[in-house]
């Protein structure tokens, strides 16, 4: 798998864990600050392109989930059939996919 594609896959991840942490936290259990996940997200984000970071702070303010699989030719974020295409071509993982109708990220599992 391309090595970009992993680390927004486990940014994403970690986005979430974050996410639930801060929730948990204004819901007054008394939880450590995650201190430790924001700084493995800070190491990830260094190894991610400026571009592609850019993008995937854009589509996590819309959506949330801006890294989604795609089941049986079907984008797991927005739910259209991806275009032939781009599901005949071999290999997908190994480079950079977007959502022809979402623009999120992609990564096949059934690749
Ligand atoms: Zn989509």
């Amino acid at each position: 798998m391309n090595k970009q594609l992993l680390f927004l896959i486990s940014l994403q991840e970690l986005d979430i864990l974050i996410k639930e942490k801060e929730k948990e936290e204004e819901m007054g259990f008394p939880i450590k600050p995650c201190e430790e996940l924001k700084k493995a997200r800070e190491k990830i984000i260094e190894k991610i392109d400026a571009h592609l970071m850019r993008r995937y702070e854009r589509l996590s303010e819309r959506y949330g989930n801006p890294v989604v699989p795609v089941v049986d030719g079907i984008c797991q974020g927005c739910y259209m059939l991806l275009p032939t295409s781009l599901i005949s071509q071999k290999a997908k993982n190994e480079r950079i996919h977007t959502c022809p109708n979402c623009g999120r990220f992609l990564y096949w599992v059934d690749d």
